[in-house]
């Protein structure tokens, strides 16, 4: 449905998407995945026509966004990251003006206009001024215009930024609902979000595309096993004797003393076995006393992580930014590739303003 070719785009000696390359099946739900500054609105901006690109191609449905814009835009619905709205007109008025603009027949314009307001679910605020309506109100007006026309491909840019989290609950719902129409492309930076909705996720760092898979098969690379961690008093070999025979345990691991003289031992059993009860009794029952235990977890947001190089930087800012403000908008923001970098050098400075903001 959608082929992206190569695709380069340079601000100055900025390469904001670098050499991009992947397709888009025809009626499945995308994720598009990354840190902010990672190139999301860019690519959205060059698909949708809105931006030339440096170098590479798009084509939708076969259709080239640079040699054939009208028809290739016709078949797509976007909502950009800071959408489009007339504040001062009411939804009604904005609606059938944006049906008009993207040529619906008139004929047909009142229906439309009708539709994509039952779909969104706007129609009892159809006569209220936009400027009054609440953020995720205004965000169903955005989706219902990116959707009037009719478009096979819906490209939404970060479309639950700001909303509060029942107002997100609605908006993915709806999300869900347009992926059974449309093909859908989403861009976020929460990776739970796209997990949530979406069938195949892309992800994408500094410009450049470094996984795309199913996101049932990105959910395979989580650990394979359970691994807890146990800090215990006395010495290793006597811990191991009361561990090994524990069931479910499949092996151990020394992981040295802390400062305290206590041992800090990892546990690996089979994934989803949990062997904290039998090895806390079995330990107690040999007077050896359980300092601690954690199970491990490498989540799939450990390895998006590690894909977009945050990795542990981008966990000691989430934190320090989770004290700082107390908004989860702002536990979100530190996946910022500005952000990381200023990271060591300076923690004063880290306001958790992303790049587009
Ligand atoms: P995302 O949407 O993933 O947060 P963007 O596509 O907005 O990322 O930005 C990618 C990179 O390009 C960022 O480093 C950003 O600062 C830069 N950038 C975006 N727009 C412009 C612009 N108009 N001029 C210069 N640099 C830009
Ligand atoms: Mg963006």
């Amino acid at each position: 449905m959608i082929e992206v070719t190569n695709l380069t785009k340079q601000y100055g000696d900025h390469i904001a998407v670098n050499n991009l390359s992947f397709k888009v099946e025809k009626g499945q739900i995308y994720g598009f995945l990354g840190p902010n500054g990672a190139g999301k609105s860019t690519t959205m901006n060059i698909i949708t026509g809105y931006l030339a690109p440096t170098d590479g191609t798009v084509t939708i449905d076969g259709k080239d966004i640079q040699k054939e814009p009208e028809a290739a835009k016709k078949l797509i619905g976007y909502l950009p990251e800071i959408p489009p709205l007339y504040t001062d007109m009411s939804v009604r008025d904005f609606l059938r003006f944006v049906a008009e603009l993207k040529k619906v027949p008139k004929a047909e314009r009142k229906q439309q206009v009708d539709e994509v307001m039952e779909m969104t679910q706007i129609t009892d605020m159809q006569n209220r001024l936009i400027k009054n309506l609440s953020k995720g109100y205004r965000q169903r007006v955005g989706i219902a215009q990116a959707i009037l026309g009719k478009p096979e491909v819906i490209i939404l840019d970060e479309p639950s930024v700001g909303l509060d989290p029942k107002q997100i609950i609605e908006i993915r719902d709806l999300i869900r609902k347009l992926g059974e129409k449309h093909t859908v492309i989403l861009s976020s930076h929460i990776l739970s979000e796209v997990q949530e909705v979406c069938d195949h996720i892309l992800i994408i760092a500094h410009g450049k595309l470094v996984a795309s898979d199913t996101t049932e098969n990105l959910s395979k690379l989580t650990n394979p096993n359970t691994i807890l961690n146990l800090t215990v008093s006395g010495d290793f070999d006597a811990a191991k004797a009361v561990l090994e025979n524990v069931a479910g345990v499949d092996s151990l691991e020394n992981g040295g003393t802390d400062a305290d003289g206590n041992t800090l031992i990892k546990v690996v059993s089979a994934k989803g076995v949990d062997v904290r009860d039998e090895a806390g009794f079995a330990l107690a029952g040999a007077r050896i006393a359980v300092r601690s235990m954690q199970i491990e977890e490498k989540s799939l947001e450990d390895i998006f992580l590690e894909l977009t190089d945050g990795g542990e930087e981008v966990k000691k800012e989430r934190k320090r930014l989770f004290k700082k403000k107390d908004s989860e908008e702002a536990t979100d923001e530190t996946a910022d590739e500005e952000v990381n970098s200023k990271a060591d050098a300076d923690s004063e400075n880290i306001n958790g303003e992303g790049e587009e903001r």
